[in-house]
């Protein structure tokens, strides 16, 4: 009588423990796939606004998508040739994805067959911050958003004139807008 109770209780236990397993799981997914797809809860993202970012790492995790908090904010790199914007020649401007901070126009792009779009100048002298970077026993210089600090990838010097410089970016960080997009929101907004 007493081994059949603890008998059934256990399987009681053990049905229950599966249950709660499978539910957190599932609740997981849900809220991961709702984030990702959810960008207006990124309430530091603009184009416009200039000042400075800064938020904690549990903040950030809270409002980009993982596979941007990745990189941007864990200083990851995405596999070689996965990006779209690898082999991609529209005209345009690249904005950070964390932020929205414009970075690269798209004349300055270029073809570097290294795997990872590349750029020889940035927008401007502030949109980008350097840092030296000693992992992996190379010595190679960090670049990062301007505005919230973002690891974007590595500037090196074997780039085309006129600046000599490959900014080796990860796509995955950068967010791009065709310039007659652009023109016609700066119509609209004159308006
Ligand atoms: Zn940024």
């Amino acid at each position: 009588m007493m081994i059949k109770l603890v008998k059934t209780v256990g399987i009681l236990l053990l049905a229950f423990s599966l249950q709660q397993c499978s539910y957190s799981q599932s609740s997981s997914t849900n809220q991961k796939t709702k984030m990702e797809t959810d960008k207006k809860s990124n309430s530091v993202y603009s184009r416009t606004d200039t000042n400075k970012v800064n938020l904690t790492e549990e903040e950030w995790k809270k409002i980009l998508p993982s596979e941007v908090y990745s990189i941007a904010r864990m200083k990851g790199t995405e596999r070689a040739w996965t990006s779209k914007f690898e082999k991609f020649d529209e005209i345009g401007t690249y904005y950070c994805a964390a932020c929205g901070n414009a970075l690269f126009k798209s004349d300055t792009k270029f073809e570097s067959g290294c795997g990872w779009p590349s750029f020889y100048e940035p927008v401007s002298k502030g949109s980008i911050i350097y840092a030296p970077d000693h992992t992996y026993g190379m010595e190679r210089t960090e670049v990062m958003c301007g505005r919230c600090k973002a690891h974007l990838g590595h500037v090196f010097e074997d780039g085309p004139p006129p600046t000599g410089l490959r900014y080796c970016i990860n796509g995955v960080v950068l967010d791009f807008e065709k310039a007659k997009e652009a023109e016609k929101n700066y119509q609209s907004k004159k308006q």
